[in-house]
C-alpha cells in the first residue's frame, strides 16, 4: 500500500507525523489498509498518553507499529542543551532540528500553571535591537511538527512530575505571523480534543504587531489570546524599538485591536518592556494610558532582558513602579512582570546565540 503524495515528508522521505492534521492521520491509517479509528488510536497515544516510540502503542496491532515505524516518525527535535534558573522556576531548552539549525523553548512554573513559551520561526526577520533572535536574522519558518513537538518535549517532563502544562504562550522566536499556516495547523493540534485537548483561552498568540494577522485572528473569532509586543507609545520611539512599526504604525495597530475587541470581546494584552532612560518615564507612562485609553487591555510591564552587544539595559526597580503607578492612576489595569530565568538568558534567542549556533552569524 502506497503512502499519498501529500503525507509525504521532505525529499519523499518519511512522514512526520506531528505535521499532520486529524484527517491526514486517517489517510494515512486508510493508505496502510487500516480503519479509520486507527488514527484516533495513533492520535490518542501521541498527544495524550505522549508516546515518543511506537512500541508504546501497544492496543495497535504489532505489525501496524512496525509498518508506523518504517514509514513515518513521531519527533525531529533533540535536545542540546538544558538549563534550570537556580529558583528553579524557569527551564529553557535548545533544541537541534534535522538541517542542524537551532530553536529555544522555556517551561515557565508559576503557582498554579505550567507555562510553555514556544518558537515559531528560526530567527525573525523583525530585527527589534534589544533581541538576540532578531541580531541573528531569519533562516526559516517551522512546520507545524517542529513546533508542536516543544510542546510535547515539555508535556512528557511535566507528566513525569506528576503535573499538567496550563498555558501556551507564542513567544518564543519569530513572529508567529509571519509563519501563520504552519502556526494556526499547531494551534488545531493544541485545541482538537481528539488530540491535546487545551483550552483555546490558554493559548496566547504573540505579535510584534503584524495588522493582517491580527485582523485574520480577529475573523476567525476564536478565543484564543492576543498579546502585542509594543514597547512604546509613539511612532518614532517604537521604530526604533520594534522596526514593523514603519509598516504598521500605531494609529493602524491600536484601530487592529479595537476591531479585535470587538469581534472577539477578549482583551488584548500590551507587552512593554521597560528600558532605562529611554521608555521609563512618568510621562512615557501617560503617553502610553493615552494610547490605550477606552480599550479593552492589560498592560504587561517587563524590564529590559539585557544582551551582549546591546548599550540598553532594562529600568531599575524603582522606575518600574513608578511607571506602573502612574498607569494605575490612569486606570490602566497593569502588571510587573521581573524578569524570569535572568541567570539562564531566559530572554529570546540568547542561549541560541551564546552557542554560536545562529547560523545567521
Ligand atoms: S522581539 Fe520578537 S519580533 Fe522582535 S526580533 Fe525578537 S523574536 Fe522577532
Amino acid at each position: 500500500m502506497r503512502i499519498p503524495d501529500h503525507l509525504e515528508g521532505d525529499a519523499g522521505g518519511k512522514v512526520a507525523l506531528l505535521d499532520l492534521t486529524y484527517a491526514e492521520l486517517e489517510d494515512l491509517a486508510l493508505s496502510l489498509g487500516q480503519p479509520r479509528y486507527r488514527a484516533a488510536q495513533i492520535a490518542a497515544w501521541v498527544y495524550k498518553h505522549l508516546a515518543s516510540d511506537f512500541k508504546e502503542m501497544h492496543n495497535l496491532p504489532l505489525a501496524l507499529r512496525e509498518r508506523l515505524a518504517e514509514v513515518s516518525e513521531i519527533g525531529r527535535l533533540t535536545p542540546l542543551e538544558e538549563i534550570t534558573s537556580q529558583d528553579g522556576l524557569t527551564r529553557k531548552v535548545l533544541f537541534s532540528l534535522p538541517d542542524g539549525h537551532t530553536i529555544e523553548s522555556v517551561l515557565l512554573h508559576y503557582k498554579r500553571r505550567h507555562t510553555i513559551c514556544l518558537s515559531t520561526q528560526v530567527g525573525c526577520s523583525i530585527g527589534c535591537p534589544f533581541c538576540a533572535t532578531g541580531q541573528a536574522g531569519f533562516e526559516r519558518d517551522l512546520s507545524p511538527g517542529e513546533i508542536v513537538e516543544q510542546v510535547l518535549y515539555f508535556a512528557r517532563e511535566l507528566q513525569g512530575t506528576g503535573q499538567r502544562l496550563t498555558n501556551l504562550v507564542f513567544m518564543g522566536m519569530g513572529e508567529p505571523f509571519l509563519n501563520w499556516e504552519a502556526t494556526w495547523k499547531a494551534v488545531q493540534a493544541f485545541t482538537d480534543p481528539r488530540r491535546f485537548g487545551l483550552g483555546a483561552r490558554h493559548i496566547t498568540i504573540s505579535t510584534a504587531g503584524f495588522v493582517p494577522g491580527i485582523e485574520a485572528l480577529a475573523r476567525e473569532e476564536s478565543q484564543l489570546g492576543l498579546a502585542i509586543s509594543l514597547h512604546a507609545a509613539n511612532d518614532e520611539l517604537r521604530e526604533r524599538l520594534v522596526p514593523l512599526n514603519r509598516r504598521y504604525p500605531l494609529e493602524v495597530l491600536m484601530e487592529a485591536c479595537r476591531d479585535y475587541v470587538k469581534r472577539t470581546g477578549r482583551r488584548v494584552t500590551f507587552e512593554y518592556a521597560l528600558i532605562e532612560g529611554l521608555n521609563d518615564s512618568p510621562s512615557h507612562a501617560q503617553e502610553l494610558a493615552g494610547l490605550l485609553s477606552g480599550l479593552l487591555c492589560h498592560v504587561n510591564l517587563i524590564p529590559l532582558n539585557p544582551i551582549a552587544d546591546c548599550a540598553w539595559r532594562g529600568s531599575p526597580k524603582d522606575a518600574v513602579l513608578a511607571f506602573q503607578r502612574e498607569l494605575r492612576k490612569e486606570g490602566v489595569p497593569v502588571t510587573v512582570r521581573m524578569d524570569r530565568g535572568l541567570d539562564i538568558q531566559a530572554g529570546c534567542g540568547q542561549l541560541r546565540s551564546r552557542r554560536g549556533t545562529c547560523q545567521a552569524k
